[in-house]
């Protein structure tokens, strides 16, 4: 086999961020990406976890990005343009939020029927808009309740920064 030969991603794309890409993990979920993040594991466990699932491994470590074929081995600290660099590299990297799996945990979402007594409801929850019909989903896995609200805004508005200027495929 050619040490030149680049695998191929598995359909559908998985992910898988190490530990130093928390943020970057979030925002791949945002996009509705499969996206594993471990955090306490040595190299070597990283990459044999990365081959078993069949995911992409995100990294900024060099040493690590070696043990992992087809690991995308980022150079940017920062979060807009390390999202940049890997639509840059995956030009059919979805470049809308969808906001359809848990940033957290990475569960799908699913619609959460809104209780009628708002003694039932998240204290945060903006209680006009959820009566005006604003749509509330959860993450039955670690229980949290997600709205479309100012973090949405700020999240579209850091995907939009990161993708600007790319030409789509
Ligand atoms: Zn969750």
């Amino acid at each position: 086999m050619s040490g030149e030969a680049r695998p191929v991603a598995p359909a559908p794309r998985r992910w898988l961020a190490d530990e130093m890409l928390g943020r970057l993990a979030r925002y791949l979920r945002f996009l509705g990406e499969d996206t594993s993040y471990v955090r306490g594991l040595d190299d070597r466990e990283v990459a044999r976890l990365a081959e078993e699932e069949r995911r992409i491994l995100v990294t900024r470590d060099r040493a690590l990005a070696r043990r992992a074929r087809g690991a995308k081995l980022l150079t940017s600290g920062h979060l807009p343009n390390q999202l940049r660099e890997l639509f840059l590299a995956f030009p059919d990297l979805p470049r809308t939020v969808r906001f359809d799996r848990c940033p957290e945990c990475n569960a799908l979402l699913e619609r959460w029927p809104v209780p009628a007594s708002s003694d039932a409801w998240p204290a945060e929850l903006p209680k006009s808009r959820v009566l005006a019909g604003l749509d509330v989903w959860a993450c039955t896995p670690c229980s949290r309740r997600y709205w479309d609200g100012s973090h949405a805004t700020r999240i579209r508005s850091v995907v939009a920064q990161a993708a600007g200027g790319i030409p789509t495929p």
